[in-house]
């Protein structure tokens, strides 16, 4: 007998959603099953999406090419992540097979049926002491030696009731706990709950997601995973994926998510793609980052697919009314394990928990709503304070000072008592421009309307947009005038000035003050981070300078002053999420200081400003992030912007700005007469802040409306519209479009 299978390939972004191809196949293959077929000339991967029993109309038995193999060591990926992948091709209107493709590991691609096959038998032999335990219906608390390593702190009373009410919770769940209040203790145990979960003979064993922002969180998440997890359930138990891991790493941990030796799966945005059959619970780490929002292919947000996958999940559980099992030997938890399951059985759900100190506005304001728990956690752990804020007013300082005089000398009294000082600025570099004062001469990047960062240390001039890189010149280019100067400053340069500043200081020990650096540059070498950040954890480094990536996540025992010495510009962006972004950074940024509590009273948090009575300040002083976010929303509502309306821009890159623009304002035009057209506005295009990169024009067009149904159906209505104009004569020169549903930055 033959089947025709619909198979989901790699296809060009714009290719239309749902797009799969017929194949002929002698077996039937079941949805989800991984192929290889021929596509052209070549043979490509794909995802078997449906398998039919008739051939698709007009098209014969000869007509339809047959799959080449079937990578049959795999089990096929499960209808929840097909559901989710498709939900993220529809809504953020790209081709089915791009996120599908994107969703695999990149190595699936080239490995052959048999190299396949050993690696998966690597891994079964690498994972058998974790299949035995379960086998033998031996529950890790058995199994594992009883040490405090494995049993983590003491609850707190806020941790132990978030964790009672996380358990009961029968919605996604906001996490809003202060810095250092002990969230990822929350997390820890939760997993641990779901994990004990038996399931049955066969099945998957349930399995857990948790993500981070940012790669450079993942080595101190991990650390406290695996000491907690390892010791119970091998060392396979807990796998990373993120873009800083090489091909081979990604394919390892992928294989071991989904074939359910990996139990839980540690990573960034990527990660919520995972196939994760045993799937449930999710956690979103800072939910409320920027960093969880894609920026290139499908501009997804891994935090909202998060919340959707988890309802999938859910679905599934309820609808095949699996009862709950709270474990092979229901046990009494010893004291302090945390919460008891209640004795009303809860129905099974796949849990996400979102946590932040400073939720996003779209999770605040569902809390607001009642479609998410909101769950508090005020407190610091030990009762600890929250650093003080003090403003700098920088229309008193000195003329040109970078640091305010009473800020070095209270940092300089830190770091003679043997604490330690974080500086936080948001540009690396040492001079976000060089220039001539005789005739006017800037570093401009000769291909982007933007300039070259001066960078001290290589001395080279580095276009942070293109790359484009050139030796600092001896003279001005243009009228060769020596005396060519900085302009602004970067964390380069405060580290100069600081470490001149401090170099009279004496640690406790009498020795200097040492003042490190961690950014983007320092940590461009693979493991460079993990060694600067042991060396501030093991108090090697006195000051420690950064842009955002210090002020993130970081749990500093020795922190007690945290300083940001620019923030200004902010306070007046045209963004309307600047506000709430500049909020974030600083209290996150405050969250680093006093987290040991015998050191919290005296802690601080300086701004420098121009503009002391910025009404953000007085919030930020009060710590009151609920006060600030009510604020927020009120503006929010009164302009009919997110949470209140929904947004995506059409963005277009051509070779000239004319074009761009042209393409945008012509599908504008020609989009009169769609579906919801009246409930949609579209704004006319506009040229990007930054206007050209590596010498693409780049524009983009607003699209707003009252209701996500209104926006999304008309966006999909849009999708052949905007594919034609790509022809229009006068947007000659385009040379990509994309869509981008709700932006974080416009
Ligand atoms: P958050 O993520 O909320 O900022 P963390 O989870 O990093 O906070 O916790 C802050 C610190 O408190 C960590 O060093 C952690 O080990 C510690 N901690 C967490 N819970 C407890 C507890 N119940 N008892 C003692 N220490 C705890
Ligand atoms: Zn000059
Ligand atoms: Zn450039």
């Amino acid at each position: 007998m033959t089947f025709w299978p619909n198979v989901v390939v790699a296809t060009p972004a714009h290719s239309g959603v749902g797009a799969s191809l017929s194949y002929r196949s002698e077996l039937p293959l079941a949805p989800g099953t991984l192929v290889r077929v021929p596509l052209g000339r070549r043979e490509v991967l794909g995802v078997v999406w449906a398998c039919a029993t008739e051939p698709p109309e007009g098209l014969t038995e000869a007509q339809t090419k047959a799959v080449a193999s079937v990578l049959d060591g795999l089990p096929p990926l499960n209808p929840r992540w097909r559901q989710l992948v498709k939900f993220a091709a529809q809504y953020y209107q790209r081709s089915l097979g791009e996120v599908a493709m994107a969703a695999l590991p990149p190595q699936l691609r080239e490995l052959s049926n048999e190299q396949l096959a050993r690696r998966l038998k690597r891994r079964a032999k690498a994972s058998r002491p974790a299949a035995s335990e379960a086998s033998a219906s031996v529950t890790p608390e058995d199994a594992a030696p009883a040490s405090s390593a494995t049993h983590g702190h003491d609850l707190s009373d806020e941790q132990r009731e978030a964790l009672t009410a996380l358990h009961s919770a029968q919605a996604p769940v906001l996490l809003y706990g202060a810095t250092g209040s002990g969230k990822t203790e929350v997390y820890l145990r939760a997993t641990r709950q779901v994990l004990d979960i038996a399931t049955p003979e066969g099945d998957c064993p349930t399995q857990v997601l948790v993500m981070v922002p940012e790669i450079n969180l993942t080595p101190q998440l991990e650390a406290r995973f695996r000491e907690r997890f390892e010791p119970l359930y091998g060392t396979d138990a807990v796998v990373c994926l993120h873009s800083g891991m090489t091909p081979p790493q990604r394919m390892s941990s992928w294989l071991a998510a989904h074939t359910g030796t990996a139990r839980i799966v540690l990573g960034t945005r990527m990660a919520v793609f995972a196939s994760l059959p045993g799937l449930r619970l999710i956690v979103v780490d800072e939910e409320h980052d920027p960093s969880y929002k894609s920026q290139e292919g499908a501009r997804y947000s891994a935090r909202d697919l998060a919340v959707y996958r988890a309802k999938v999940e859910t679905e599934a559980l309820a609808s095949h009314a699996v009862p709950l099992q709270t474990g092979p030997h229901p046990r009494p938890l010893p004291e302090g394990e945390g919460v008891k399951p209640t004795d009303a059985p809860t129905p099974p759900r796949c849990q996400v928990v979102l946590g932040s100190a400073t939720p996003s506005l779209e999770s605040w304001h569902a809390a607001d709503q009642g479609r998410y728990v909101r769950l508090s956690m005020p407190g610091r752990i030990g009762g600890g304070a929250l650093p003080r804020l003090r403003l700098v007013d920088m229309n008193h300082q000195p003329k040109g000072a970078v640091l305010a005089p009473p800020l070095v000398t209270a940092m300089a009294g830190r770091i003679a008592r043997g604490e330690q000082c974080m500086v936080l600025l948001n540009r690396r570099g040492y001079a976000p421009v060089l220039a001539c004062h005789d005739c006017g001469w800037k570093s401009a990047c000769a291909h982007c309307s933007a300039y070259r960062v001066f960078h001290k240390l290589d001395r080279t001039l580095r276009c942070h947009h293109c790359g484009f890189t050139e030796r600092v010149p001896r003279a001005c280019p243009d009228c060769g005038n020596l005396d060519i100067a900085p302009v602004g400053r970067g964390t380069e340069q405060i580290e100069e000035q600081l470490s001149a500043l401090l170099a009279d200081v004496q640690r406790p020990d009498g020795g200097p003050a040492r003042v490190a650096r961690m950014d983007a540059d320092s940590t461009r070498l693979k493991g460079s981070l993990e060694v600067q950040l042991a060396t501030m954890h093991s108090g090697e480094v006195d000051v420690l300078v950064g842009t955002q990536m210090i002020a993130k996540g970081h749990d500093f025992r020795r922190i007690t002053l945290v300083a940001s010495v620019n923030a200004d510009s902010a306070l007046f962006a045209s963004d309307y999420r600047a506000p709430e972004r500049l909020f974030a950074l600083l209290m996150q940024a405050a969250g680093r200081a006093g987290r040991d509590a015998a050191q919290s009273e005296a802690s601080e948090m300086w701004v420098q400003t121009w503009y002391p009575q910025h009404p953000l300040f007085a919030t930020l002083k009060q710590h009151d992030y609920p006060a600030f976010a009510a604020e927020q929303l009120i503006e929010r509502q009164q302009a009919g912007m997110p949470p209140y309306g929904f947004q995506a821009l059409l963005r277009a890159d051509a070779r000239t700005q004319a074009a761009a623009q042209a393409f945008l304002n012509g599908a504008a035009q020609h989009s009169l007469g769609l579906p919801h057209r009246d409930e949609i506005t579209l704004y006319p295009a506009v040229p990007l802040t930054i206007q050209r990169v590596a010498n693409v024009e780049r524009a983009q067009l607003l699209v707003e409306a009252a209701s996500r149904g209104a926006l999304q159906r008309f966006l999909s209505a849009w999708q052949p519209v905007l594919l034609d104009c790509r022809s229009l004569p006068e947007a000659r020169g385009l040379i990509r479009f994309a869509v981008d549903v709700d932006p974080l930055a416009i």
